[in-house]
């Protein structure tokens, strides 16, 4: 454990967790690539690691970095954001109780609760997030075990209001859980605003490289984080050390991707803004979006993630998402290169027909960190 760390965002992105090794000086931790470790003794484990599927070094220091980054006292790292997220809901609640989920969740959110959790015993609403005033009147009628929030939401991009929010689930006896993973660390600190637990998916802009998939909680609460440590390794969800390693390596230029997305981002919603072939552009950076206010509160910047609807309708934007060259066509988000995508064909599927079906005439684009004058003409060439 390390200690007399400046709180620096970027200098704990670099340090935090990742002391260079005591055996040989490394300056980045190693990959452990093991599963067991020798025992000095029957029942006596070297520095507390006996399994890997219990702990792992190179876990544990992408933990103590994320603890460092979202402000909490225990982070934990899994095999993927769903795995956070179910692991989460399975050890937070019992079945009979009942939860709140925005009603624009993440797609794969809403599969595993309406589709694995229901049948458990998890029954749950969703509501507008972004509406204090909705979430209350939520709580006052049913009481709830959580309230989920995703701020920035995927794909429409609504911000929900974390400090209030808090105020509301914790006097009505819920926790607020924050899913972090369209801001980042960087850009929001839902500890810090009082939520309760903050779930990522890392495989996004902390990872920052497609090359690597996991998800992350990090838990206010020592004995609720101490509950999802038993959960995990009781039913064993977790990634590989070299898993864990590329995604501390991400992790070190967090704040400098993160700035360069939220640019991007914001001019290419200015484009869209004022072209003629879009209708509705969401992006919490424009003044006219309904959170702008919000988000400025509680973000430092407004991220990299815009939707935009076509006015062309469904077919015109599937066919725009075909047409561009430097935008990839492809599910996932929050990576160095830009991606396209069409949310209710591709990562929103499972939500059609529900009451979290998402627009079909919605396109998401993930702006990465190229050279914004070749986005800008990439998209104006495919919206014709
Ligand atoms: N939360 C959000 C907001 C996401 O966008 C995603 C994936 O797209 C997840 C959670 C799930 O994470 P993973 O794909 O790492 O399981």
């Amino acid at each position: 454990m390390q200690t007399h760390l400046p709180d620096g965002f970027e200098t704990l992105a670099i340090h935090a967790g990742q002391e260079p090794d005591p055996l040989t000086g490394a300056v980045i931790p190693p990959i452990y690539q093991v599963s067991t470790y020798k025992q000095d003794g029957v029942g006596g484990p070297r520095s507390g690691y006996e399994y890997s599927r219990t702990g792992n070094p190179t876990r544990s220091a992408l933990e103590e970095c994320l603890a460092a980054l979202e402000g909490a006292p225990r982070a934990l790292a899994f095999a993927s954001g769903m795995a956070a997220e179910d692991a989460l809901l399975r050890t937070a609640c019992k079945p009979g109780d009942h939860v709140l989920i925005p009603h624009d969740a993440y797609g794969g959110t809403y599969r595993l609760v309406d589709k694995v959790l229901q049948p458990w015993g998890l029954s749950y609403l969703p509501v507008p997030v972004s509406d204090p005033g909705a979430v209350r009147d939520a709580l006052a009628s049913r009481t709830a075990r959580l309230v989920w929030v995703e701020t920035p939401t995927n794909p429409l991009l609504s911000i929900a209001d974390i400090a209030a929010l808090a105020e509301i689930a914790h006097a009505a006896g819920a926790l607020l859980v924050v899913d972090n993973t369209f801001a980042s660390p960087y850009l929001q600190q839902p500890l810090a605003l009082g939520a309760d637990v903050v779930v990522h998916s890392t495989t996004k802009y902390i990872g920052g490289h497609s090359d690597v998939v996991g998800g992350a909680l990090a838990v206010a609460d020592a004995g609720l984080a101490e509950q999802l440590a038993f959960l995990r390794n009781a039913t064993g969800a977790v990634g590989g050390p070299f898993d864990g390693w590329l995604t501390l390596r991400g992790i070190r230029t967090l704040g400098v991707r993160m700035d360069r997305h939220c640019q991007n981002a914001m001019r290419v919603a200015g484009m869209l803004a004022s072209h003629p072939a879009v209708t509705e552009v969401f992006y919490p950076g424009l003044e006219a979006h309904p959170g702008h206010e919000v988000a400025a509160k509680q973000m430092r910047g407004f991220g990299g993630m815009v939707s935009f609807r076509a006015r062309g309708g469904a077919d015109e934007a599937i066919a725009i998402c075909g047409r561009t060259r430097l935008f990839i066509l492809g599910e996932s988000l929050g990576a160095v290169e830009s991606l396209i995508e069409h949310p209710a064909r591709m990562t929103h599927a499972s939500a059609a027909g529900s009451a979290l079906e998402v627009p079909a005439d919605l396109v998401r684009l993930s702006v990465g960190i190229e050279t914004c004058d070749d986005l800008l003409e990439d998209l104006r060439a495919a919206l014709g």
